[in-house]
């Protein structure tokens, strides 16, 4: 069975391969309600696996094929950090890759292996999951398997981001009557101060869940981002349900509303209405307003707020 597919573009990682670690059906340490495979019980271990040799082989052929890919993903019809031989088949990766970088996209639970924890070091880039804080969300959002311990699973993320030299991503899913309230919202925000992600994604279901719930609407993520910290570098990912809902903003609200959470030329797209866009360009031209880019993407933010920054 093929393992690779791809390329997959994304407008946050590029243009990557996937490498599917679980090709056969679902293999996962959570249930997640909003997955969007098939519900499945729980396992802490993949039983069902391809080869090392059969991923290398399958990776080869498609990199002559696709030369001009930015990442080699791996990933899993379930948890890529469940595949027994992660640390063998980082090591192949290393040998063919040449300049493309390796990421893995992960819910974080099996940082708590320290053989897992060490393989990911090895990594140029790396997604962790944190949908919850507070353990009866975590368990209803995420329904993990009975062994993980959600403290024992922040700690391993702390320590993770405390060492780990390469990107680091942090998603964090919101599903509408679990984790999008203000409370958890607070908690997540305490959590993220202690974690050094150069991204944190914000999003919600986009494709049909295996269970009934709902998102939330972009509306709400926008809402949601702005009870982040400012300093904190949010990314709104989801813009499935992105509501028409385009408003004037005055030069000072432009100003106040960057300065709360810079946005990307997309978020601006869709909030601001023609008048006020217009203001907006007129601000970077006269230089009030810088687009810097974090991770891929492009951000409008004040001068000002640079200025403060650069001069602490
Ligand atoms: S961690 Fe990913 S694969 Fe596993 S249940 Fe959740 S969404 Fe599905």
């Amino acid at each position: 069975m093929n393992t690779i597919f791809g390329p997959v573009h994304s407008r946050r990682f590029g243009v990557s391969l996937g490498i599917d670690l679980s090709p056969s059906h679902k293999q996962c340490n959570f249930d997640c309600l909003y997955c969007e495979l098939a519900p499945a019980a729980t396992v802490d271990i993949q039983k069902s696996t391809p080869s090392v040799e059969s991923i290398i082989t399958d990776l080869q052929t498609a990199l002559q094929e696709h030369s001009n890919i930015d990442e080699i993903t791996l990933t899993a019809n379930g948890e890529p950090t469940l595949y027994p031989y992660l640390k063998e088949l980082v090591s192949e990766i290393d040998k063919i890759k040449k300049e493309k970088e390796t990421l893995i996209l992960t819910n974080s639970a099996a940082l708590v292996d320290p053989k897992v924890f060490e393989t990911l070091l090895a990594l140029d880039q790396v997604k962790l999951s944190l949908d919850a804080v507070s353990t009866d969300i975590f368990r209803k959002i995420d329904r993990p398997h009975e062994k993980i311990d959600l403290s024992k699973l922040i700690e391993a993320v702390i320590a993770f981001s405390e060492v780990y030299k390469g990107k680091l991503f942090i998603e964090i899913l919101f599903v509408r009557g679990l984790n999008n309230t203000t409370e958890e919202v607070a908690k997540l925000n305490a959590v993220l101060h202690k974690l050094q992600a150069l991204r944190v994604d914000i999003g919600t279901i986009d494709r049909p869940p295996a269970y009934p719930v709902e998102g939330i609407s972009y509306g709400e993520l926008v809402d949601i981002a702005q009870q982040f910290d400012a300093d904190l570098p949010i990314n709104i990912a989801s813009r499935v349900h992105a509501e028409f809902s385009q408003s004037s903003y005055s030069d000072e609200e432009i100003i106040n509303t960057l300065d709360k959470r810079p946005l990307t030329p997309e978020d601006v797209e869709i909030l601001f209405d023609p008048e006020s866009a217009q203001r907006l360009l007129h601000m970077v031209e006269t230089k009030k307003v810088e687009i810097i880019e974090r991770a891929k993407l492009e951000f409008y933010v004040p001068r000002e707020n640079l200025q403060r920054k650069r001069k602490k």
